[in-house]
């Protein structure tokens, strides 16, 4: 079996998103792709973040009725920061032989070199990393942190950086959605119509939740 960890804040959960993770599990035969809101994420402060179980309940209802993604809370259930290793390491003990796929955007690798314990984690399992609007480098091995990029073989035949932990990182392309979770929070925000950049269905927990509420100064439109 092969499972993609689809980690983020998914504050809320969007298209792009849902378009990328399907078609990475298309591309490299995913068996399944599980959505992992982060409960605690160490990069950005709790304040800030939408609660968890609003951000849970919003990736429940974008993913029903698709048989190949599923939804866990394990995050929230450990106390302290939502750290991706801790994350991995249940997958890989409860899972033993499932190959499993840590999924990331490219502006969240990018920043990988600061994540915690981030050379264990980058030797747990394999890493595929999307391509995202504006964050494109042109050659692809330049995406590897330098630090560890000398650690890697490219494999050209199946398009991938190998390293002597038998752990891949891949960089493949989806389809570029320039939608991203804080340009909707701002469209809401001033009142603006977020239609077609996520599922009908979100949009509705969101108002019913009154999320991301208007400011009463701005007013509708
Ligand atoms: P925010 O703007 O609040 O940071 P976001 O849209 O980046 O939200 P996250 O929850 O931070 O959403 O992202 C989770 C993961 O999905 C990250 O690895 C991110 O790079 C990736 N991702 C988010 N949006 C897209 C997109 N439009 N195309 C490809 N990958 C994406
Ligand atoms: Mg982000």
């Amino acid at each position: 079996m092969k499972w993609g960890l689809f980690g983020g804040t998914f504050d809320p959960v969007h298209f792009g998103h849902l378009r990328a993770a399907q078609e990475l599990a298309g591309m490299l035969g995913l068996d399944r792709v599980i959505f992992i809101p982060a409960a605690r994420p160490p990069h950005k402060t709790e304040q800030a973040v939408t609660a968890f179980a609003h951000r849970a309940q919003m990736v429940s209802l974008a993913i029903a009725g698709n048989g190949s993604f599923s939804f866990s809370d394990v995050e929230n259930k450990r106390p302290g920061k939502s750290y991706s290793i801790d994350t991995v390491r249940f997958f890989s003990e409860s899972q033993a032989d499932t190959e499993l796929y840590f999924i990331t955007g490219q502006d969240a690798f990018d920043g990988i070199a600061s994540w915690y314990q981030w050379e264990k984690l980058l030797s747990m399992c394999h890493f595929v990393v999307m391509t995202r609007p504006g964050c494109s480098h042109g050659d692809i091995s330049r995406g590897l942190p330098p630090l560890i990029a000398a650690r890697y073989t490219y494999d050209e035949q199946n398009d991938l950086f190998r390293s002597g932990t038998g752990k891949c990182v891949l960089f493949r392309k989806t389809t570029f959605l320039d939608i991203s979770s804080s340009a909707i929070r701002e469209i809401l925000r001033r009142g603006g119509q977020a239609r077609y950049l996520l599922p009908d269905r979100v949009i509705s927990y969101i108002q019913e939740n009154k999320l991301y509420a208007v400011s009463p100064q701005q007013g509708q439109g």
